[in-house]
């Protein structure tokens, strides 16, 4: 097959314009400019799951397009089977994507046929997640959370642990539990000790906490005993999604040492259904904190490697017509860079594989009210929110509640956004 039309060179680096401007409309606001373009996996009418590409309100279906001959299926075995991707691949997919919705392609704009078979409105699809994840990893590379966590737990210390500012701490999650927008979750079982009392119990948590976090997928891997040097560390990025690193705070309290956490964490981790890619966000790329004492060489940053995305958590009871914003945050908080996540990882020789989902750690900022969990915001309990439409007070999340996280960039005269990565508490089974 030949293609239609081949991309503009500076398209194959996967920079798209700020002043370019789609045939599609996309109202003043979206999250989904044709600057962004992030790729997902969706169920269409019930029975279909298609890769597709988010512009203004609707998703366009690639398989579609391919199907009629305006995307070289047999360059992109992606488009039907979304593991194994090959950044570069999908950097090349985007830009043909975007050069058939350039206003000035008629292309696909004027072919109403097809049109009306690839376009659905994202309303209306079911959104999954969009990898097959071998790994979930989680990083704890926000300073303020981590800060926010030793004052209350050790008072009498250092806030933060004396490895904090040399490596960027982590574990190994679970990677079966992770979940798309939408997808409900009830307060998990397990055994926590009630204050006050000797012995532990049996039962649904009482300490149901969100956490507000940043995750990436990994595109090519590494060969075991291969380390992934800061450098060449986002060449192994796809692109970002928001991440709710679900957290029963009383199991974790009662099982976490000496090992970490383990039941309290693996329940339910939530992702947002759009990966927005590295080229997306490269217009907001900006430098990190300063790392004092300066890190060890092997993480020793390479260029400003931090992002500007801001972030935004609100909750809904029952009660509530209206959601209610409770934290307001933004990737620059994070101490670490995702590059020095993934040059930490890899520096032992370990293997990571493509569709790997490694998340940032919960991104609180400076002040009370950009605090990214439960835990924090309520300071253990001790400060209950206060809805204001109906004066009900929270410390943790109760079944019937709504939580909704948001993260988007702004400037340069465009916006990127993530969507929303909306969770509902379900009763307790
Ligand atoms: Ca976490």
């Amino acid at each position: 097959m030949k293609l239609q039309q081949s991309p503009s060179e500076s398209g194959l680096k996967g920079a798209i314009p700020a002043g370019a401007k789609s045939w599609v409309p996309v109202q003043a606001g979206s999250d989904f400019p044709i600057q962004n373009l992030p790729f997902g996996l969706a169920c269409i009418d019930h029975v279909e799951e298609a890769v597709v590409v988010a512009i203004g309100d609707q998703v366009l279906d690639l398989t579609a397009l391919a199907a009629e001959g305006l995307l070289p299926e047999e360059d992109f075995p992606i488009l039907h089977c979304f593991i194994d991707v090959d950044k570069n691949d999908l950097r090349v997919l985007r830009m043909l994507v975007y050069d058939l919705l350039r206003e000035d392609n008629s292309t696909l704009r004027d072919n109403m046929a097809l049109r009306k078979a690839a376009f659905h409105p994202i309303s209306e699809v079911e959104m999954m997640v969009p990898v097959e994840i071998p790994s979930f990893v989680d990083f704890y590379a926000g300073i303020y959370h981590a800060g926010n966590v030793g004052k209350m737990f050790r008072p009498d210390m250092d806030p933060l642990l004396p490895n904090y500012r040399h490596l960027p701490v982590g574990y190994n999650g679970r990677a079966s539990t992770v979940i798309p927008s939408g997808a409900p979750i009830s307060r998990p079982k397990g055994q926590y000790r009630p204050k006050g009392v000797e012995n532990p119990v049996f039962g649904p948590t009482q300490e149901l906490d969100f956490e507000l976090e940043l995750g990436f997928f990994i595109s090519d891997g590494n060969e075991m005993g291969e380390a992934i040097s800061v450098a060449r560390a986002e060449e192994h990025i796809l692109g970002l999604v928001l991440v709710n690193d679900w957290s029963a705070r009383d199991i974790q309290r009662w099982e976490y040492q000496p090992l970490g956490p383990f039941l309290g964490k693996s329940f339910a981790t939530s992702i947002s259904p759009w990966i927005v890619t590295m080229e997306a966000l490269e217009p907001f790329r900006i430098e990190g904190p300063k790392q004092q004492p300066e890190p060890l060489e092997h993480l020793l940053a390479a260029g400003p490697a931090h992002y500007d995305i801001n972030l935004e958590v609100a909750l809904r009871t029952p009660s509530m017509r209206q959601p209610q914003v409770i934290a307001r945050s933004n990737a620059k908080h994070l101490y670490w860079s995702i590059a020095q996540m993934v040059a930490h990882q890899t520096s032992n020789g370990t293997a990571i594989e493509p569709g790997d989902l490694v998340a940032t750690g919960t991104i609180s900022g400076p002040d009370p009210g950009s605090f990214g969990s439960l835990l924090e915001l309520s300071w253990n309990g001790s400060k209950p929110l206060r809805m204001q439409e109906t004066g009900e007070e929270r410390t943790y999340l109760q079944d019937g509640d709504t939580l909704t996280m948001r993260g988007w960039c702004e400037g340069h005269g465009i916006r990127i956004g993530f969507g929303s990565l909306e969770t509902m508490i379900g009763a307790v089974s």
